[in-house]
């Protein structure tokens, strides 16, 4: 599909999203300005499913202005809504072409709130990526890999990408960029879990000294079913192998949401299980309700085949029927 379709389809949602229960930002403000699993990569743990679109080409999928309108809109409604804005997608936001001009608007017009970018980093060994992240306050990439093979299993990345140029665009940035450069490191058993791995890529964050290195692993339905969540002591036996200083396990979430309108509910339970499989807990965090209060919608949704629950770690997840897609 041409990406200027794969926008039109994508943008008939907002690209403002949430405040979503982030296990690691609190009230984080979603903003998403790529069009579902548009990705680099086609990671086995990708909480938002297999990727559609595999590419490296970048793109201006939607008008900054549109971004900017949805943002003033939000923050009109909900003036003390979100703690933190955050880019993070079900996509590489970095594949969005005007990104540096974008984080400069949204900086300008909201100094007070953090800016942060979640990218997987595979892109930022060309130079125009690392200039237009450098408008944000925290930029967080990932690093679940640093042998070819282990990188291929994982994140099965588009075909052109290199990963001792990841590594070297890492670098780089590391060196140009000044504010809070954090790591992120997904963990998968039987992937990337073995001491073999862990020592190489904890090599290669010697290298990169970031401010913070996080720890994660699959907690949330992914992409493809074989992909299995470390343990809790799993997780504390890879947390040895990194700076104790620096270093942590990514915790949950406990910040409270704005309490929002009830109105428009099921329209929001659609716009947040459409980025990622949320439970019901989450979900009321997030959208600022008490729990009793999303029984009805949910059961209407289910019903008319808007929602799907499934079971997912013990825990039921809900993710969009046929009819909410
Ligand atoms: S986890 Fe991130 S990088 Fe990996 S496929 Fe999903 S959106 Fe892309």
């Amino acid at each position: 599909m041409p990406p200027e379709l794969l926008g039109k389809v994508h943008f008939s949602v907002k690209t403002v999203f949430g405040p979503v229960p982030s296990r690691r930002l609190g009230r984080s403000l979603g903003i998403d300005v790529i069009p579902a699993k548009t990705c680099t990569y086609d990671c086995v743990y990708c909480e938002s499913g297999p990727t559609t679109h595999l590419t490296i080409r970048r793109h201006s999928f939607i008008d900054p202005g549109r971004v900017m309108h949805d943002l003033e809109s939000y923050f009109h409604d909900y003036p003390q809504g979100a703690d933190v804005l955050t880019f993070s997608s079900a996509g590489e936001p970095t594949l969005y072409e005007p990104l540096g001009q974008l984080l400069g608007d949204i900086k300008r017009r909201f100094p007070q709130l953090p800016l942060v970018v979640l990218t997987n980093g595979s892109l930022l060994w060309d130079p125009r990526v690392r200039q237009d992240l450098s408008a944000a306050d925290r930029v967080v990439p990932s690093l679940d890999a640093a042998t070819l093979d282990v990188f291929q299993r994982i994140n099965r990345p588009h075909p052109t990408l290199d990963l001792p140029r990841i590594l070297e665009g890492l670098q780089a940035f590391r060196k140009e960029y000044s504010k809070q450069f954090y790591l992120e490191i997904m963990l998968v058993a039987g992937i990337n879990d073995h001491a073999e791995e862990l020592l190489e890529i904890r090599r290669a964050v010697d290298r990169l000294r970031p401010d913070r290195i996080e720890l994660n692993t699959v907690v949330r339905p992914p992409a493809y079913g074989y992909a299995r969540g470390l343990s809790g002591k799993a997780m504390e036996e890879v947390l040895r192998f990194f700076p104790a200083e620096t270093s942590g396990v990514i915790g949950c979430f406990e910040g409270a949401a704005p309490v929002m309108d009830s109105q428009d509910l099921p329209s929001r339970v659609l716009e947040l299980v459409r980025r990622r499989p949320c439970t019901l807990p989450e979900m009321a965090a997030s959208l600022g309700v008490p729990l009793e209060s999303l029984g009805d919608t949910l059961f209407h949704l289910l019903q008319k085949n808007h929602l799907i629950r499934y079971r997912f770690n013990d825990l039921d997840y809900y993710r969009p029927g046929s009819a909410g897609k």
